[in-house]
């Protein structure tokens, strides 16, 4: 691991100062050079890897930004809580797509450790991204080409993607508050603003070097999640049962009126660059009466497209058929 300095911060003013202070005085050593440290999950893998070495970490963990609060339909959650503690918050307990989001992604000791905002800030696992003896990485190094087009590329993503980057985005509770129409709140040195999560990610395919849309030193300090008049659950697909990310997955959140669906709004997992919101999915159900035969033509449309390489063939379908259970699964609908 190369040497590197880290700063401890306990206020969200210097948080963000202390990045572009720092980044500034760094500037001809890349961008790269100074970055938030929350958990440290991802964050240590990827500099013990040798993938992203920053110059200084500066360290968010001792931020007060621990609290969850429910108020009016509307959790705001703080950008250093753990994934266990959202978990078994009780405001949570009613929000079957989000609690199980949580609970059904890494292993207990990580969700112990790991914070909401790192989570939908984490970096792809693509192998090749991981690896930095693999000299074709548009993401890694820009312009260099993509190791895994042309690789072992099963895990890789199939929608918002194209040759120059497959990369997936790994997160499960992501692509739970896309589904919620949930937002973060930034906070930087141009001051604060709020970000639906589905703005946050940049696509693979059009800008495989930029995971998301924070300016330097722009913190995330609160989700703001909108609790839904809804039913709504999460179904994760993966090679085991524990303690591995998805294939594919579903985030549906839908409520039926009189059989109609009324509201329904669809992340998918595993298949996408970013947390994925169907909303072609969404265009077919919204405002009809729902069955089957209704689920598989909006999943069927929200993956006609699909960009497929050797080894990602069976993603499309296998997605298809998670959401159409999802959707099931949710709405009760069986016919
Ligand atoms: P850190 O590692 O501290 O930071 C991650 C990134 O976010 C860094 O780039 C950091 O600069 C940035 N960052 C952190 N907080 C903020 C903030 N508030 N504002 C701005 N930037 C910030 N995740 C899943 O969703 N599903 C899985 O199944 C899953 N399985 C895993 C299995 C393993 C073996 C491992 C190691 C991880 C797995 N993860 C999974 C990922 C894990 O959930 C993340 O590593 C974790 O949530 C990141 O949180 P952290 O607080 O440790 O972030
Ligand atoms: Fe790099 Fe993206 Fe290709 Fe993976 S898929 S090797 S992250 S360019």
């Amino acid at each position: 691991m190369h040497p590197f300095t880290i700063t401890r911060v306990d206020d969200v003013e210097a948080a963000g100062s202390a990045v572009t202070n720092d980044a500034i005085a760094r500037a001809v050593q890349g961008p790269d050079d100074t970055v938030f440290i929350a958990g440290g999950t991802t964050q240590l893998d990827l500099m013990r890897d040798g993938v992203w070495s920053p110059g200084t970490l500066v360290d968010i963990s001792r931020l007060p930004l621990g609290e969850v609060e429910a108020t009016d339909g509307l959790l705001v959650v703080g950008a250093a809580v753990t994934m266990a503690e959202l978990a078994r918050h009780p405001a949570v307990a009613g929000l079957d797509v989000l609690r199980d989001s949580l609970l059904l992604a890494a292993s207990p000791q990580l969700r112990n450790m790991a914070t909401v905002g790192g989570n939908v800030l984490q970096r792809t696992r693509c192998r090749y991204f991981r690896d930095p003896t693999v000299p074709q990485c548009n993401k890694r190094v820009p312009g260099s080409g993509c190791a895994a087009v042309e690789g072992t590329a099963r895990t890789h993503a199939v929608l918002g993607v194209d040759a120059g980057c497959i990369a997936v985005h790994a997160s499960d509770l992501a692509v739970a508050l896309v589904a919620l129409d949930a937002r973060v709140r930034l906070h930087g040195p141009g001051g604060g603003r709020t970000v639906a999560v589905a703005d946050l990610h940049v696509r693979a395919d059009v800008d495989p070097a930029r995971d998301n849309v924070l300016a330097p030193g722009e913190l995330i300090t609160h989700l703001e999640i909108p609790v839904p008049h809804a039913r709504s659950g999460y179904l994760k697909v993966r090679d085991r049962a524990s303690y591995e990310f998805a294939l594919t997955s579903a985030a549906v959140v839908a409520r039926l009126e009189d059989g109609v669906l009324a509201h329904v709004a669809i992340g998918l997992g595993g298949v996408g660059s970013v947390p994925w919101r169907a909303t072609r999915a969404e265009d077919v159900l919204r405002g009809r009466r729902a069955s089957l035969a209704l689920f598989e033509e909006a999943a069927k449309a929200e993956l006609e497209g699909a960009f497929m390489v050797p080894g990602t063939e069976f993603k499309p379908e296998l997605a298809r058929r998670t959401l159409v259970r999802q959707l099931r699964d949710v709405t009760e609908v069986t016919a």
